[in-house]
C-alpha cells in the first residue's frame, strides 16, 4: 500500500501539518499536473516535490543548480532514510556508476542534478527507461536573463514536456520579481501550470537600517548585543573589505571567515564548508556569496555597504531565518556608497535605457533606507503585495524615527550646492557651510567669499552629512555624471528654495542607533533549559563532526529546542517533537534520551 502526502509529511519528516500551500502543490502533482511555485525563503519548497516524491512511483528528478545545494538535501534525505542522490561534476567515475545503477534498480526516491548533466544523452537514455515520477526545476528563476542568476542550460529544460510528456512538472522560486516570473512560464512551457503564490513576507525577519557614524563599530555592537555567538553574514561591497572587515571581527574573538569570487576555489571552498559544518562562524563575503546556500539557522544578514537595489536586498537578507526562528536584516550605509553604485551603473556596458532603469532601482533603494514609515509594508508594497497594518517588526515600528524640522539647514544646503556651481561633492560642500579655515581649495575657488561661507558652522559635520543624505534621497538633489559625488539640484528642489514648503529630517532615536535588543532571542528557552539545549547541540556538534555533515541535518534548532523543553525520556515519545519522524527516531532516539536523562 503507498503512503498518503500527510503520512509522509508525519512519518518522514516528522512534521504536524503542512504549511501556506504545500497540501494543494502535493495534491497537484500527485494528480500529474503542473505547477509554478511562487513562495519565499525558508517557506519550504522542497517539501512540494520531496512528498509527492515519496508518495508517487519511480524517481523523481529535481534539477538544481548548485552543487553544494544538492548534497545538502541529498544529506539531509538520507538523514530522514530516504533513497536519494546526486549526480555532478564532483564525482569520480565509479560514484556516478553507483548512483546510475541504484536509479536503474529503481532503488532511488529522488535524484539531484545541474541541468546541464541532465541534457547529457546517457543521462536522458537512462531516464528514458526508467520510471520518473516529477520533474521539479528548483531556482526556476536561473532561466530568466533579468534575473540575478541567468543560467543559460535552465533554457534547454523546455524539451522536457516533448520528451516526457506525461511527468508533472513543478517549477520553484523565490523571486519576487514580477518580469522574472512571466519569463519563467514561457520560458518552461508552463503557462497551464496551475500558480500558487504566497505572500512574500518574512515574518521572522525584523529589518533595521542604521544610521551609523562608523558602520564597522555598529555592526559591532549589533553583534555583541544581539547575535553574540550567532551564524550570520555580514556583506560588503569590496573584495578587499571582506578580508579585512573579516580579520577585524576575528581579532575581536569572532570566528569570521571571508569570501569572494576572488579567491583561490579550494579556500572558498574550505570556508564555505567551516560555515555550513561549524556553529556561530560568520561569513564576510561580496555578493558571490550565497545563492544555494540553504543552511537554516543564519540568524542575521548584515550589510555594511548599500546592496545595488531592493530586490538584491530582499534576496540577499532572505537568506535569514529559513528556520522560521527570529532573525536580523541589519544595514549601515553612507552616502559614499550611493556614489560608487551609481558609477557602477554609468560606467556599465549596458544600454542607455538599461542605466536609467538601473539608477531608478538605486533610488527606490535610498528612497526606502530614508523611509520613516513601516519597513516591511513598503518593501513588500515594491513587489505588488499590499499589507494592511504596520508590522511591529522593523526599525520604524519598533522606535518611530523623530522628524526635526530642517527647512531652514536644507535651504541652506541646497543654496551652497547651486552657489558653488553645481559640481562638488558633500564633504567639500559641508567644509564651505562650516567655514573651514585655511583651505587652499576653497580659498582658491573664491569660495570663502560666498556670503554662505561658514553660514552653517552651528551644525555639525555628521548632520550635515544626514542632511545631504536624505536631501538626495527625496529626490531634491541628483548626483552628476562625472562619478565623483558631484551633487546638482533638481527641479524638484524649487518649492523649498522658493519657500514654498517645508523639509523634516529623520532622526533614529537613541536606542535604535545604540542597537537597543531588537526582540526576543530567537530561541525562547525556559531558564534550567538552557543547560540541556546547549548539552544537545554539544552532542549534535559532535556527531555531525563524525559524519561530516552540517549540525542542522541531524536536527534542526527548533527541534533541540522542543526536547529541551519537553523532555522526553522515552524513545516512543520522541515521534510527537516536531522534526522526529521515523527514520530520527530509530537512528538518534536512544542517544537524544540518553542525553536528557543524564540531565534530569
Ligand atoms: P525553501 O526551499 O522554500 O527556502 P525549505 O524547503 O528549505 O524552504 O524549508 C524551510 C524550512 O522549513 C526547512 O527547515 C523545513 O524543514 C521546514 N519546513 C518546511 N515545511 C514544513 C512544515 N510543513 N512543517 C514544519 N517545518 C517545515
Ligand atoms: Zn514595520
Amino acid at each position: 500500500m503507498t503512503a498518503t502526502a500527510e503520512q509522509v509529511l508525519h512519518e518522514v519528516f516528522g512534521f504536524d501539518s503542512f504549511r501556506h500551500s504545500q497540501r494543494e502543490i502535493i495534491e497537484t502533482v500527485i494528480g500529474g499536473g503542473d505547477c509554478l511555485v511562487l513562495m519565499p525563503t525558508g517557506g519550504g519548497k522542497s517539501l512540494c516535490y520531496q512528498v509527492p516524491a515519496l508518495v508517487m512511483d519511480g524517481t523523481a528528478v529535481v534539477i538544481s543548480p548548485l552543487i553544494a545545494l544538492m548534497q545538502d538535501q541529498v544529506e539531509a534525505l538520507q538523514q530522514l532514510g530516504v533513497e536519494a542522490g546526486f549526480l555532478n561534476s564532483t564525482q569520480d567515475h565509479d560514484q556516478r556508476w553507483d548512483t546510475l545503477n541504484r536509479l536503474s534498480e529503481g532503488r532511488l526516491k529522488l535524484l539531484y542534478l545541474s541541468p546541464e548533466r541532465l541534457m547529457m544523452p546517457e543521462t536522458l537514455n537512462v531516464l528514458a527507461q526508467h520510471p520518473v515520477s516529477l520533474f521539479a526545476i528548483d531556482e526556476a528563476h536561473c532561466v530568466s536573463q533579468w534575473g540575478h542568476d541567468f543560467r543559460p542550460e535552465y533554457r534547454q529544460l523546455d524539451c522536457l514536456p516533448e520528451r516526457f510528456p506525461d511527468v508533472p512538472r513543478i517549477a520553484l522560486t523565490a523571486t519576487a520579481d514580477q518580469r522574472v516570473r512571466r519569463e519563467i512560464a514561457e520560458q518552461l512551457h508552463l503557462e497551464n501550470a496551475r500558480r500558487f503564490v504566497s505572500s512574500f513576507d518574512r515574518p521572522n525577519i525584523c529589518y533595521r537600517v542604521a544610521d551609523a557614524r562608523d558602520g564597522k563599530e555598529a555592526l559591532w555592537r549589533f553583534l555583541q548585543s544581539e547575535h553574540p555567538d550567532d551564524a550570520g553574514i555580514v556583506y560588503c561591497l569590496s573584495r578587499k573589505d571582506t578580508g579585512k572587515i573579516a580579520e577585524w571581527l576575528s581579532e575581536k574573538g569572532r570566528t569570521a571567515l571571508p569570501y569572494h569570487a576572488g579567491m583561490a576555489d579550494v579556500e572558498r571552498a574550505a570556508n564555505q564548508r567551516r560555515f555550513l559544518l561549524e556553529d556561530g562562524v560568520i561569513m564576510v563575503a561580496t555578493i558571490a556569496f550565497g545563492m544555494g546556500i540553504d543552511k537554516p539557522d543564519v540568524r542575521f544578514v548584515a550589510h555594511l555597504n548599500l546592496p545595488k537595489n531592493l530586490e538584491s536586498y530582499y534576496q540577499e537578507t532572505g537568506r535569514a531565518g529559513r528556520d522560521g526562528l527570529p532573525s536580523s536584516a541589519w544595514m549601515a550605509y553612507s552616502l559614499r556608497d550611493v556614489v560608487t553604485l551609481s558609477k557602477f551603473v554609468d560606467d556599465s556596458e549596458a544600454s542607455d535605457a538599461h542605466k536609467q532603469v538601473m539608477q531608478q532601482k538605486l533610488s527606490a533603494l535610498l528612497g526606502w533606507c530614508e523611509l520613516t514609515t513601516c519597513r516591511r509594508r513598503a518593501l513588500l508594497a515594491y513587489f505588488d503585495e499590499r499589507v494592511e497594518a504596520d508590522c511591529g517588526n522593523c526599525d520604524n515600528c519598533l522606535w518611530p524615527p523623530e522628524m526635526i524640522d530642517s527647512t531652514e539647514e536644507a535651504r541652506l544646503a541646497l543654496s551652497c550646492v547651486y552657489r558653488t556651481g553645481q559640481r562638488y561633492g558633500v564633504g567639500y560642500l559641508i567644509d564651505v557651510l562650516r567655514g573651514k579655515s585655511g583651505d587652499e581649495r576653497i580659498a582658491r575657488n573664491g569660495h570663502d567669499q560666498l556670503a554662505l561661507f561658514g553660514s552653517g558652522s552651528d551644525v555639525d559635520t555628521q548632520n550635515w552629512r544626514d542632511l545631504y543624505r536624505q536631501l538626495l534621497a527625496a529626490g531634491m538633489l541628483t548626483l552628476d555624471e562625472e562619478g565623483y559625488g558631484g551633487l546638482r539640484l533638481d527641479p524638484a528642489c524649487r518649492p523649498l528654495l522658493r519657500g514654498e514648503t517645508q523639509f523634516s529630517m529623520r532622526r533614529q532615536p537613541k536606542r535604535a542607533r545604540r542597537g537597543a535588543a531588537a526582540k526576543k532571542p530567537a530561541l525562547e528557552l525556559r531558564p534550567g533549559d538552557d543547560a540541556l539545549f546547549e548539552a544537545l547541540r554539544q552532542w549534535r556538534a559532535d556527531l555531525a563532526k563524525s559524519q561530516g555533515v552540517p549540525p542542522y541535518v541531524i536536527f534542526h534548532d527548533a527541534t533541540l529546542a522542543a526536547l529541551a523543553t519537553h523532555r522526553p525520556t522515552e524513545v516512543d515519545e520522541l515521534i510527537d517533537i516536531s522534526g522526529i519522524g521515523a527514520g530520527k527516531q530509530e537512528r538518534y532516539g536512544q542517544e537524544v534520551v540518553d542525553v536528557i536523562r543524564e540531565h534530569a
